[in-house]
């Protein structure tokens, strides 16, 4: 168990003060060990996987980090047509979109790049470019760490449907039961095909302009690796959650109301969908810089720590973006990333 490290140095965002301990999980024996080291000592837990998801407060964390290393990756069944396969939650997502995509499965090409682990990937159901993570989990395999060692069942498995998938949420981020569960382990469903176009604007932009018309799941994994890499910052060079703000979901009142006002809404999955970079990007705010923290040019969604100097610039350079859009546009910005406490 080390002690006293800096959760800037285990997040993509790059703030936040220290972690009193962080213990690595690599198997349940891990778990185990350090779930009972917190209840002796009365402390807290939070699970953590690539980070690339949380932002770290300027108290840092009285508590003890569980990091998510279990690894493996198993195939469960194979025919010509299907593969069923249980990933460790501590594997990285984008490994295994390579290995699934690579043998020729469908399901996951849309997820390239999406920087993190596996088992953090149903938590927030993960999605891009029209594919969700819940689309292809067949089950969540997890280790209740609320439950009683002695008295209770430790190990819970949840099916698709019992993880309430919705968009960035599922029961393990929402409701009485968020934060309830280490996530051991994820079973995936993928199917034998690839995409049918017409594919996302600038996922299709990039297809066309390259003549590209084979849409295997390997060539659309290669499409969207190319478009992200324009786009999104380089976690080695720049410090950045990725998506710092949810998109707007409206009802049908809603969304008519909105289109009224000149404001962009479109249909995904049979819901109205207000993007909210667009409406950063309509405030003025697109590559502008608040408090050493930079909204991105290339996609208004994302914030990239400069050289703020704490959490607390964040939050005011966060408040004046929210500030600025809800003038404008009367919609409410929410924070997309966890916050460590
Ligand atoms: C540049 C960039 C681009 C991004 N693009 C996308 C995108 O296109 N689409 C998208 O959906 N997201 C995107 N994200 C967000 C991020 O990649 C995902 O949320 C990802 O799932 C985070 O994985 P992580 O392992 O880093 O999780 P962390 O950030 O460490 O944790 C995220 C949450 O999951 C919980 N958690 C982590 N592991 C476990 C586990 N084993 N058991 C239980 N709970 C766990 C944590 O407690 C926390 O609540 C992007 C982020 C960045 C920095």
């Amino acid at each position: 168990m080390e002690e006293n490290v800096k959760i800037s140095e285990m997040t993509t965002m790059r703030l936040g003060g220290a972690a009193r301990y962080v213990a690595e999980v690599e198997d349940e024996v891990s778990l185990r060990a350090a779930l009972n080291f917190a209840k002796l000592q009365g402390l807290p837990v939070f699970v953590l996987g690539g980070g690339a998801n949380v932002i770290g407060r300027d108290e840092g964390f009285d508590g003890v980090i569980l990091r998510s290393r279990i690894r493996g990756f198993e195939i469960l069944a194979q025919t010509p047509r299907e593969m069923t396969v249980r990933v460790g939650g501590g594997e990285v997502l984008d490994d295994i979109v390579k290995i699934v995509c690579e043998r020729g499965y469908t399901g996951m090409e849309g997820l390239t790049s999406i920087p993190g682990t596996m088992g953090a990937a149903p938590v927030q159901n993960v999605g891009a470019y029209g594919q969700e993570i819940a689309q292809v989990v067949e089950r969540v395999e997890c280790y209740d760490m609320w439950a009683s060692e002695a008295t209770d069942d430790v190990h819970k498995t949840f099916t698709n449907k019992e993880c309430k998938f919705g968009y960035r949420e599922s029961i393990f981020n929402t409701g009485a039961d968020a934060g309830r569960y280490f996530i051991t382990h994820v079973v995936l469903k993928l199917h034998k095909g690839e995409l049918k176009p017409p594919f996302y604007t600038s996922l299709q932009k990039y297809l066309d302009e390259h003549n590209i018309k084979d849409y295997s799941p390997e060539q659309i994994r290669f499409a969207v690796a190319q478009v992200r890499e324009g786009k999104m910052p380089d976690l080695r060079f720049e410090a950045s959650a990725g998506s710092f703000f949810k998109n707007i979901y409206l009802n049908d009142v809603e969304a008519e109301e909105a289109k009224a006002r000149g404001i962009e809404v479109w249909r995904e999955h049979g819901q109205n969908v207000v993007n909210s970079g667009w409406l950063i990007q309509q405030a003025g705010l697109s590559g502008r810089t608040f408090y050493g923290v930079r909204v991105s040019e290339k996609a208004s969604l994302i914030l990239i720590n400069d050289s703020a100097r704490s959490y607390s610039d964040l939050a005011r350079a966060r408040e004046r973006i929210v500030w600025a859009v809800e003038k404008k546009f009367g919609f409410r910005l929410e924070q997309e990333p966890v916050e460590i406490i």
